[in-house]
């Protein structure tokens, strides 16, 4: 694979990642048409190049039950040369996880693979199909599903479709709405959270003992009458009412003696 090439298959199997939530190992769809190019290129080892291009080492090939029908038809129907390949083709699929769909009269390939794959491929499946068909029906109707096929010997991964390109730019106009709108709740937070930071109720306490203590020393007989005529510098009155403490006890104590 050229140079470029890869480089612009990395591009897009990230953009899947990124925005569709790819993971390792990538499960592959593989309808009868693809295994049968397989078969027709002689490819010595279809997940090496399938993990080639799709830039992983971690390909996971699977095919449905219809798919696999359409393979053993190919098998009763064909004809000498034909048959061959076609039994090889199925000796190769054998080896691939069946999917199972479930469709107890088989559909047409392009209709199981549609079912299968649903709507938003929830079930992040890539798929190999050679049917022009099949892959346009799929690409125009499934966001999120990179496809590969052969273009005559080529193992080619497609551009991204229009509906894909319009699901990632939906998904990402959403986000920057979402941040917006949590920016402005963000900012009315601050501006309710402001005035309550300007005075934190912790202030009050040590207020709350100034009564209790003030009155003690007025109780007390003989208060003696302020020893140095400190400027009053009454800043707070916590200042004051610790200077009153002082003095208190300093009157009591003599009269105790
Ligand atoms: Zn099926």
């Amino acid at each position: 694979m050229r140079q470029k090439r890869a480089k612009s298959y990395k591009r897009l199997v990230h953009q899947y990642v990124l925005h569709f939530q790819f993971r390792d190992p990538f499960q592959v769809l593989i309808d009868n048409t693809f295994a049968r190019s397989l078969v027709q290129y002689k490819v010595h080892d279809p997940l090496h190049q399938l993990g080639n291009v799709l830039c992983t080492s971690k390909v996971k090939p699977m095919i449905t039950q219809c798919c696999m029908v359409a393979l053993y038809n190919a098998e009763k129907e064909g004809e000498s040369d034909e048959k061959a390949r076609a039994s090889q083709t199925v000796a190769l699929a054998k080896q691939w996880e069946r999917r199972k769909c479930n469709h107890r009269e088989p559909l047409a390939p392009g209709a199981c693979l549609e079912q299968v794959i649903g709507p938003t491929n929830q079930h992040r499946y890539m798929l190999a199909a050679d049917d022009p068909m099949v892959r346009r029906m799929l690409r125009r109707g499934i966001p999120g599903l990179p496809i590969v096929h052969y273009s005559q010997s080529v193992l080619v991964l497609e551009p991204m479709s229009d509906v894909t390109e319009r699901h990632i730019a939906h998904i990402e106009a959403n986000k920057s709405a979402i941040s917006s709108a949590e920016r402005q709740l963000l900012e009315q937070d601050k501006d309710e959270e402001a005035p309550e930071a300007a005075q934190p109720p912790k202030r009050k306490r040590p207020k709350a003992p100034n009564p209790l203590s003030v009155k003690k020393p007025k109780a007390a007989k003989a208060p003696p009458p302020p020893r140095a005529p400190e400027p009053h510098t009454e800043t707070t009155a916590q200042q004051s009412s610790r200077r009153r403490k002082k003095r208190g006890r300093g009157g009591t104590a003599p009269g105790a003696d």
